[in-house]
C-alpha cells in the first residue's frame, strides 16, 4: 500500500494514485469514493461535504456567541467520529422540535401574557409574577414545547385569580389610538349610554352629581384622540370620588332611617297591650334586620298598612260603643234624678203626714191620713221598683256594649288577613288582588318588563260539590290554592276572584312562560291528587292567559284572560288558552 502520509507528495501524483486505487479495488468512481480514497492516499481524512457543512454551521453558531443549542456538543463529537446513526438521530430530533415549535400559537400566548401581566390581581404582586415567569423560563430553556405548555398554564392561572378592586388613579393611559375609528366610536357611545342610563338616572336625589354624569356622557361622545380620552379619564376619576362620598352619605341616611324605624316599632310594641299590634311590630322589626332588601321593605310596608287599617277600624268601633255607653250613662243620671226627685217628694209628703198624724184628734181623721199614707207608700214602692228595673236595664245594656267592644276587638285581631285575604284559602281576595295588581302594573310599566295575568276556573266544580258535598268542595279549593302557591315564584301573586276562580299575576313573565306556568300547575294536579276520605279526586281547570298591554286597564286584561278561559272551556276544558293581544288605542 502506498498510502503513507507525506506532505511532499505532489497533488497530481496523489490524484493518479487515487484513480489507480479505485480501479485496483474495484470501487465505483463516485465523487464520495474518490474523495475518500484521495484522503487515504494523501494521508489525511477528507471530510464528507455534508459533514463539513454541519461542522461549519456548528462553528458559526458557537462563534456568534448566542445560546448554544442543546446537543451541539454531542453533534460535534458524532461528526468527528463519523457516528452516522447519532448524526441522523440528532437531525430527526431537531426537525421534530422545529415542527412542533412552528405549530405552537406563540402569537396568542404572548398577547395573553402581556394582558395578564398588566392586570392587577388580588394578592398577586408584580414581583411574584416576575418570579413565576423566570422560574418557567429557567426550567424550559431547552424545550420550546415545554416552555409553551408551562407558559400557557401560568397565564391561565393568573387569569383565574380575581381582579383587584380598581383603585382610583390606575386608569390606563392611552398613548395612541388602540382601536380602529369605528370600534372606538362604538365604545365611546357605549360608555356614554352606560353613564346616561345606568348612572344619571340613579342620581335623582343629587342633581349636582346627575349634572356631572350628563356632562361626562357628553364628553365621552365627543372624545376623539388620545388627549381627549385621557381628559375623560381624569374627569371619570374625579366623578368616582364624588360618587363614593355620596354613597357614604346615602349609607348613613339609610342606617339612620332604619334605626329610627326600629326605635318606633320597639316603642309601639312595648306601649301597646294589643297582642296583634305587638306581633305586627315584632315582625316589622324582624324584617328590618339587615341586610335590607326590597322584598323585606315591601313586607314591612304591608304590615304597617294593615296596622293603620286596623287602628282606623278599631277606633270607629270604639267610638260607636263609647257613644252608646255615653247615652246609657246619661239615661242613668236622668233616672237617678227622677228617683231622688220623686223620693224627695215622698219625703215632703211623709213629713206632712207625720204632722197630720200628730195633729189628728180622732180615729177617723187618723184613718184618713193613714189611708193616704198607705196609698203613697205603695206609689213610692212602685216608683222605686220601676227605677230599679230601669237601672238594671241600663246596666245590662252597658254590659252588652262592653261585650260588643270585646267582640269587636277580637274580630279585628284577624283583620289584617280579613282585609285582603280570602278566609277559606288564605290567598289574596278580590280587594287584595286589586291592590297587588296596581303595584305590579306600576312596577312593570316603570321597568318596561312584561306582566302576565292568568285566570283559571275549576272544571265541573258543581258536580264535585253535588257528589262529595260542599265541605269537600271547600277543601278542594284549599288544595288548589296551596298547589298554586307552591308553583309560583315569591314575586308572583295568587288571588281568589270568587267561587272557583283564581287569578295569578306573573311579573317579569312573557306570555309563553305564563302558559308554561299554568301547564305546570295542571301537571302537578295530576301528581298531587286532592284526597277526599282517602279517595283520590282529580281536579282540572281551564285557564286563560293575557299579557297586560301598554296603556291597557287592569280590568280589561282580566276580561281578556276571562274570554280566553271561556274559550278553553268551550274547547273541552282542562286546557290553557292565550288571550287575543290587547288593542292599543
Ligand atoms: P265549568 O266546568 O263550566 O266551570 O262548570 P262548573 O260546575 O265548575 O261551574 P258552575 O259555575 O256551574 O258551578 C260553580 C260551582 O262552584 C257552583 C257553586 O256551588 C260552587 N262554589 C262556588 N263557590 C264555592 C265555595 O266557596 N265552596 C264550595 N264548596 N263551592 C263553591
Ligand atoms: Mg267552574
Ligand atoms: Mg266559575
Amino acid at each position: 500500500m502506498t498510502t503513507t502520509a507525506s506532505n511532499s507528495i505532489n497533488p497530481t501524483e496523489v490524484a493518479r494514485e487515487t484513480i489507480r486505487q479505485l480501479a485496483l479495488r474495484r470501487i465505483a468512481p463516485t465523487p464520495e469514493n474518490y474523495s475518500r480514497i484521495y484522503g487515504e492516499v494523501a494521508g489525511e481524512a477528507v471530510a464528507h461535504p455534508v459533514v463539513s457543512a454541519l461542522e461549519r454551521a456548528l462553528g458559526d453558531v458557537v462563534r456568534a456567541g448566542g445560546p448554544v443549542p442543546s446537543g451541539a456538543h454531542a453533534l460535534a463529537q458524532a461528526l468527528k467520529r463519523q457516528k452516522w446513526e447519532e448524526i441522523e438521530a440528532w437531525c430527526r430530533r431537531t426537525l421534530t422540535m422545529a415542527a412542533s415549535a412552528e405549530s405552537l400559537a406563540w402569537h396568542g400566548l404572548v398577547r395573553d401574557l402581556l394582558k395578564q401581566w398588566e392586570l392587577r390581581q388580588d394578592g398577586l404582586s408584580q414581583g411574584r409574577k416576575r418570579e413565576a415567569l423566570e422560574h418557567v423560563l429557567d426550567n424550559s430553556r431547552t424545550d420550546p414545547a415545554k416552555l409553551y405548555q408551562r407558559l400557557t398554564a401560568l397565564v391561565k392561572g393568573w387569569g383565574e385569580i380575581p381582579l383587584a378592586r380598581t383603585q382610583h388613579g390606575t386608569l390606563p393611559v392611552l398613548e395612541r389610538d388602540a382601536a380602529d375609528p369605528e370600534t372606538a366610536g362604538l365604545l365611546r357611545e357605549m360608555l356614554a349610554q352606560t353613564i346616561e342610563f345606568a348612572v344619571t338616572d340613579r342620581l335623582g336625589y343629587t342633581p349636582e352629581l346627575a349634572g356631572d354624569a350628563a356632562r361626562l356622557a357628553l364628553l365621552a361622545r365627543e372624545s376623539g384622540g388620545p388627549r381627549d380620552i385621557n381628559r375623560l379619564g381624569a374627569a371619570l376619576k374625579s366623578f368616582w370620588l364624588k360618587l363614593e362620598l355620596r354613597g357614604e352619605n346615602v349609607d348613613g341616611l339609610m342606617r339612620g332611617l332604619v334605626t329610627l324605624v326600629k326605635l318606633l316599632t320597639q316603642n309601639i310594641g312595648t306601649l301597646t297591650s294589643d297582642e296583634w299590634l305587638k306581633g305586627q311590630m315584632a315582625r316589622a322589626e324582624e324584617l328590618l334586620r339587615e341586610p335590607l332588601d326590597v322584598r323585606a321593605l315591601r313586607e314591612a310596608e304591608k304590615g304597617f298598612r294593615q296596622v293603620a287599617y286596623r287602628q282606623a277600624a278599631i277606633k270607629g268601633g270604639l267610638d260607636e260603643a263609647k257613644d252608646a255607653l255615653k247615652s246609657m250613662v246619661g239615661l242613668l243620671i236622668e233616672r237617678l234624678d227622677d228617683l231622688t226627685e220623686s223620693a224627695g217628694g215622698y219625703q215632703d209628703r211623709f213629713a206632712a203626714y207625720a204632722g197630720q198624724i200628730e195633729a189628728a184628734e180622732n180615729i177617723n181623721a187618723l184613718s184618713a191620713v193613714l189611708g193616704n199614707l198607705l196609698a203613697d207608700t205603695r206609689g213610692a214602692q212602685a216608683t222605686m221598683k220601676r227605677s230599679r228595673d230601669q237601672l238594671r236595664e241600663a246596666r245590662d245594656t252597658a254590659r252588652a256594649h262592653e261585650t260588643r267592644v270585646r267582640q269587636l276587638e277580637s274580630e279585628l285581631a284577624e283583620v289584617g288577613q280579613l282585609i285582603k285575604e280570602d278566609q277559606l284559602t288564605t290567598v289574596l281576595n278580590r280587594r287584595g288582588l286589586e291592590e297587588a295588581f296596581a303595584v305590579e302594573e306600576a312596577r312593570s310599566r316603570r321597568a318596561g318588563a312584561p306582566l302576565s295575568v292568568a285566570l283559571l276556573d275549576i272544571d265541573n266544580f258543581k258536580a264535585l260539590n253535588d257528589q262529595l258535598g260542599h265541605l269537600a268542595g271547600d277543601n278542594a279549593l284549599k288544595h288548589l290554592a296551596s298547589i298554586l302557591r307552591d308553583a309560583i315564584r315569591p314575586s308572583d301573586v295568587v288571588a281568589r276572584l270568587g267561587g272557583e276562580e283564581f287569578v295569578l299575576l306573573l311579573p317579569d313573565t312573557a306570555i309563553e312562560e305564563a302558559v308554561a306556568v299554568m301547564t305546570r300547575v295542571q301537571r302537578t294536579l295530576t301528581r298531587r291528587f286532592f284526597l277526599h276520605q282517602n279517595e283520590k279526586v282529580l281536579i282540572t281547570f281551564s285557564a286563560g292567559v293575557a299579557l297586560l298591554g301598554p296603556g291597557e286597564a287592569r280590568d280589561a286584561a282580566i276580561a281578556r284572560a276571562d274570554s280566553a278561559m271561556y274559550r278553553a272551556k268551550q274547547s273541552g276544558k282542562n286546557q290553557v288558552c292565550v288571550a287575543e293581544p290587547a288593542v292599543t288605542a
